[in-house]
């Protein structure tokens, strides 16, 4: 046996379960399919402080390029909802390369360049075939990412609904004075079906633009081109220099579904738990009951299901309460939007706290009395569209 517990792919989800498996005793082995960690990042570049909180970590001032004192969100004829929430735009590559780092100091073998190319079980073991040779382990933590090969190939579908991957563009462009701005702005309405196109500044001349839209396809591409033609008129832009694009899929609402089976868990994007808080404190989980599991000599799906229910305890509620609002979003015509947009724009949103479950309830309240009416809206998530 090679290791008492093999990671695939160094996704940030799949970092933090090496790493927290490792810190609690057992002998990890993380297999990384790109040469060197970062290059190129998975897209993203920007996160909230409440949401990468909840993993334990703090921002570190080595990958943060920019502070942001919150976002908004914009409705089609531009009402803005904003939100007042530290947040940090972020260089990913170097964001790979500090939890890389930290996750070898815990004492991971970290081994990149080193593709999976398929797994299979004989006896107790899983025999791990790679572009470098074979890996035996009793206990496989896979976290490959959203174009994942390696949970289907063991039969398991990780994610529910598939079909509403995200799919974006991230762009890095250049305009003098364009990082400059504290609010990430989120545009939501019909010209991005699903979900939304973005601006995240990232300090100095720096930002990225970005389009994510969901069942239309995987190219973003025509959305992007229009998204950015009406940035520039918004933002009065004459000249866009474009550094770098990005492409990929984000499964915000896939909802996890099969991501435990004997001697096997699935974490991150792999598993449909999207943002990179999220997949981190999944990851950090993950790792937690893998190294009880492999200590007490049981990784059977029994003893492993204990990762899916104190994922459950933490994430169920507000993944599936994500999922009827962006579902809503997608069905909502654009007056709709606006309407309901019109009823938070210039509101003092800091009365919203606490669990998902809690800030749904306070958002309730507060439709429910200054318009109920407009909570017929809502009936949108029931349209078959
Ligand atoms: C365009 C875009 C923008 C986004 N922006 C943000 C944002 O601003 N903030 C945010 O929080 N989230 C953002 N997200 C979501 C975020 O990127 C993901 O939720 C997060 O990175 C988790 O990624 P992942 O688990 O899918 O794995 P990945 O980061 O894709 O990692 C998977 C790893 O597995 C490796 N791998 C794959 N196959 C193999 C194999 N066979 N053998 C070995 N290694 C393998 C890959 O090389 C990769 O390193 C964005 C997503 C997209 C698509």
């Amino acid at each position: 046996m090679d290791a008492d517990i093999i990671v695939i792919g160094a996704s940030p989800a799949g970092l933090m379960a090496a790493r927290n498996a490792s810190e609690k005793g057992a002998e990890v082995l993380l297999l990384e399919k790109k040469t060197e960690i970062g290059n190129p990042p998975h897209p993203a570049n920007s996160f909230f402080k409440g949401m990468f909180d909840r993993c334990g970590e703090v921002a570190d001032p080595s990958y943060v390029v920019h502070y942001l004192k919150g976002m908004k969100i914009i409705s089609p004829s531009g009402r803005e909802i904003v939100v007042e929430t530290p947040g940090y735009a972020i260089d990913k590559s170097k964001f790979d390369r500090f939890y890389a780092a930290k996750t070898k100091k815990a004492g991971v073998e970290l081994r990149s360049g080193t593709e999976c190319l398929g797994l299979q079980k004989s006896g107790e073991y899983f025999l791990i075939r790679t572009s470098d040779g074979e890996f035996s382990s009793k206990l496989v933590i896979i976290s490959d990412g959203i174009n994942s090969k390696m949970a289907a190939s063991l039969g398991l579908k990780p994610v529910k609904y598939p079909q509403d991957i995200a799919w974006g563009i991230e762009m890095d462009v250049r305009a003098k004075g364009l990082g400059k701005p504290e609010f990430f702005e989120y545009y939501v309405g019909n010209h991005a079906p699903g979900w939304k196109t973005t601006y995240a500044p990232r300090g100095g001349d720096s930002a990225a633009v970005g389009a994510y839209v969901r069942r239309c396809g995987r190219d973003a591409n025509p959305y992007l081109d229009a998204w950015v033609k009406r940035f520039k008129a918004l933002k009065g832009i004459d000249e866009l220099e474009v550094v770098a694009k990005r492409y990929g899929g984000d499964p915000i609402v896939t909802i996890p579904n099969e991501f435990i089976a004997n001697g096997v868990m699935v974490v991150g994007g792999a598993a449909g738990q999207s943002g990179l808080g999220y997949a981190m404190r999944a990851g950090q989980i993950c790792g937690d009951v893998a190294a009880g599991a492999v200590q007490a000599g049981d990784v059977s799906k029994g003893a492993l299901s204990v990762y899916r229910k104190l994922w459950e305890k933490e994430y169920k509620t507000e993944h599936a309460l994500g999922r009827i609002a962006l579902e809503t979003l997608r069905k909502m015509s654009d007056n709709e939007i606006d309407e309901m947009a019109k009823l938070f724009e210039k509101e003092d949103l800091s009365f919203i706290h606490g669990s998902a479950f809690e800030q749904a309830l306070q958002v309730f309240m507060f439709i429910l009395k200054k318009k109920p009416s407009a909570l017929l809206k809502c009936r949108a998530f029931l349209r078959n569209k």
